[in-house]
């Protein structure tokens, strides 16, 4: 047996790696880099880029590539060899420090939402040291930031990293309060837990929507969903445990620390969690994760599906974002603690959290805005639309009596004092876990459960990061004139809770008396992406990232005009898809059906008068009812689709996704549905979710 630990990482270009490779004075700058964001000089990036060519070559790899995170949310690649020609027909390998540094792909063929109008189509890509290089298939993939030439970010990752560096600043300056000047650097931590589903190639092949869109477009429900619960957590089943042993180690060797694997609640439906890591380096590797996934699956003849929404009647997939914030001293400062002290520290960070959510609750939910997660959100599996926060029995009772002044416990009646007063023991494992609640307080860290399956998690991170950083700054400048610290904090957890307490919500977030009851608090129900969208340049957003520097005005602007295209486009092409599979498979094959079941019954007619045949003739009037209704709402679904196509106006384009094409896709589904229930399966073009949920054995 192979030991993991011999070669967990061992195509990554790790700290261990570059120690071992690189003179000591280069090796201190790179960690230098890594931990306080120091500029690499020349010379320094020579000499890495060196070790790392002769480190890849030595593992068999022959091309490198700058590996960035666009904005089309997954990521890209360009590969170049390191070959370059030398005396007499011979190459040399070469990899510069320039070439390490930076690099120049075309930007014109990926999206910059008007960016490229105005500024050149060229775009450079730079190094981002704090995440490793790795190997991937025999290329050397160096994580970097994606920009324009004039200096816009075109990628995920450089907002991300700005917003960690924003909190990174005011939560230390929020600790110097607690008068805490050990600690030189905070990072935000996560640990994505990705949902997907495993389907039979052979089945995935013969479906065009599974095919262009990731989703199935039509599909009876089969006599037998999750309703038995039977899946969750059930045995894996042998060919799903070859996969996810395969999937592992290949996810092992990229240093990427895949823990926890089980079956979810849905028929073919499974999850996989790491251990949390610092945030820019998980949103790295869910990102190769959710590829490998993908890759590994081929291997084993099945097909890895992330769609948010892969079948109507089960549930789908999301990715919950555990996120805290953790110093470089390796303290969680979302760790209640024991002492007064300790708990006080705890109890400002939670108060800005709550804050946060509460006061940018619609980016929070533009950030995990897509039309596949629009399937998910509010369709009674998923957290709703509508965000609130969990805290827990325990820790709502707290907040609750320092918000009124309540006496806070049953025995001493006393009122809880911050910064003198112990508070009581939390559970650590917040059994009583609410897992309906959008944004729950699990002991140490909150989990944000809106994130859609296929998402980046660069965007819900950086709206999180940005937003918890302005509030801790504010408070910051609050407190830092205070002159009696304990009081003041007091005061300011006090008000603040008073102030934002309707965003807490410990009850049920799948039922509908929520939703009443939310919106009496004047809680956001954005439920669509263009609903959401509608909010995203409100300018108290636009204030949030520009004063903090993590978006320009520019990039916003363009950034909305990427989401609102994105939404159109994904739509327009499911509605495509839909058209051509009804004419050109589903119609025509219940028409031949139709065929069959009148020649049954004349030619039964002819032979022998006195047979009925009630069932041949009921089946055929009612297919010729559907085929009537389906042939209606296809009709109108086409003309729908090309009104759509001559809008101009992007916002008037989703809009019209949303309001005409989604209602004219639905109606064509219920009909074609309905007559799958009644058409024989030899006659039935497309394999059904009974097969397709059921068929990994
Ligand atoms: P559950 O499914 O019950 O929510 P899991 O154990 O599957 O719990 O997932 C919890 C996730 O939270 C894991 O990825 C874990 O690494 C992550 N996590 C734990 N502590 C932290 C932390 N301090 N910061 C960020 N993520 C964390
Ligand atoms: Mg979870």
């Amino acid at each position: 047996m192979e030991n993991v630990a011999d070669y967990f990482g061992e195509n990554v270009f790790n700290e261990t790696v570059m120690r071992a490779r690189l003179p000591k004075e280069t090796f201190k700058q790179v960690k230098a880099a890594i931990e306080y964001g120091k500029e690499l000089t020349p010379q320094a990036a020579w000499v890495i880029a060196n070790a790392m060519k002769d480190w890849a070559i030595e593992k068999g790899a022959t091309h490198y590539t700058h590996w960035f995170q666009p904005l089309t949310g997954i990521t890209a690649e360009k590969h170049d060899s390191f070959i370059s020609p030398a005396e007499g027909g011979k190459v040399i390998m070469e990899f510069s420090g320039k070439e390490l540094s930076q690099g120049e792909p075309d930007a014109s063929s990926f999206p910059s939402g008007g960016l490229r109008a105005t500024f050149e189509a060229r775009g450079y890509t730079a190094w981002d040291p704090t995440s490793y290089a790795f190997i991937k298939d025999g290329v050397l993939c160096i994580p970097t930031a994606f920009c324009s030439y004039g200096g816009e970010a075109l990628d995920k990752k450089t907002p991300l990293l700005k917003s960690m560096e924003v909190l990174n600043k005011q939560a230390l300056r929020a600790l110097k309060l607690f008068g805490n000047k050990e600690v030189t650097g905070i990072r935000t931590t996560v640990g994505p837990e990705q949902e997907y589903f495993l389907i039979d190639k052979k089945y995935f092949d013969e479906r065009k929507d599974l095919i262009y869109t990731g989703r199935t477009l039509f599909g009876r429900k089969p006599p037998k969903g999750q309703e038995l619960d039977d899946h969750y957590f059930g045995v894996i089943k042998p060919r799903v445990q070859a996969f996810m042993t395969d999937l592992n180690k290949e996810l092992w060797k990229l240093g990427i620390l895949a823990k926890t694997e089980h079956n979810e609640v849905a028929p073919s439906q499974h999850e996989l969690a790491p251990i949390f890591t610092t945030t820019n380096i998980a949103t790295d590797h869910n990102q190769l994760t959710m590829e490998i996934m993908q890759k590994v699956a081929k291997k084993h003849d099945m097909v890895c599906l992330l769609h948010e929404k892969p079948f109507d009647g089960v549930n789908g997939s999301g990715k919950h974002n555990n996120w805290s914030m953790s110093t470089n001293l390796g303290e969680n400062l979302l760790e209640p603690g024991d002492t007064p002290y300790e708990n006080a520290q705890f109890l400002l960070f939670c108060s800005a959290i709550i804050r946060a959510v509460d006061e940018y609750q619609d980016l929070l939910r533009i950030s995990v805005a897509s039309a596949g997660n629009d399937h998910r959100l509010g369709a009674n599996e998923a957290p709703p639309a509508v965000i609130s926060i969990f805290m827990g029995t325990e820790l709502s009772e707290i907040f609750e009596c320092i918000a009124s002044d309540k006496p806070y416990g049953s025995k001493e009646k006393e009122i809880l004092k911050i910064g003198v007063d112990v508070l009581p023991d939390l559970p650590k494992d917040n059994t009583d876990r609410n897992r309906t609640s959008p944004f729950a307080f699990t002991g140490n860290k909150f989990e944000f459960r809106m994130v859609g399956s296929a998402a980046s998690i660069a965007d819900c991170n950086t709206v999180l990061n940005t937003a918890v950083a302005q509030v801790l700054k504010e408070f910051c400048e609050q407190l830092e004139k205070s002159k009696n610290f304990a009081d003041d904090l007091h005061s300011l957890i006090k008000t603040t809770i008073a102030e934002h307490k309707r965003i807490l919500f410990d009850g049920n977030g799948y039922d509908d008396n929520w939703i009443a009851e939310a919106e009496k608090r004047g809680l956001s129900n954005l439920k669509t992406t263009p609903d959401a969208l509608a909010h995203f340049l409100d300018e108290k957003n636009v204030r949030l990232f520009t004063e903090n520097k993590v978006y320009s005005e520019t990039e916003l602007f363009s950034r909305h005009e990427i989401l609102l295209e994105n939404y159109s486009k994904l739509i327009h092409i499911e509605a495509l898809t839909m058209s051509d599979m009804a004419k050109q498979d589903i119609l025509p094959a219940v028409s031949s059906y139709m065929t069959y079941l009148s020649e049954s019954i004349e030619s039964r007619r002819s032979v022998c008068p006195d047979i009925g045949s009630l069932y041949e003739d009921e089946t055929l009037k009612n297919l010729g009812k559907l085929m009537g209704d389906a042939y209606a709402a296809l009709k109108s679904l086409d003309s729908e689709i090309k009104a759509c196509e001559g809008l101009t106006d992007d916002v008037a384009e989703a809009e019209s996704y949303k309001a005409v094409v989604i209602p004219a896709m639905n109606a064509l589904r219920t009909a074609v549905d309905s007559m799958e229930e009644i058409t024989s399966s030899e006659y039935w073009p497309l394999p059904s979710y009974g097969e397709i949920l059921f068929g990994v054995r």
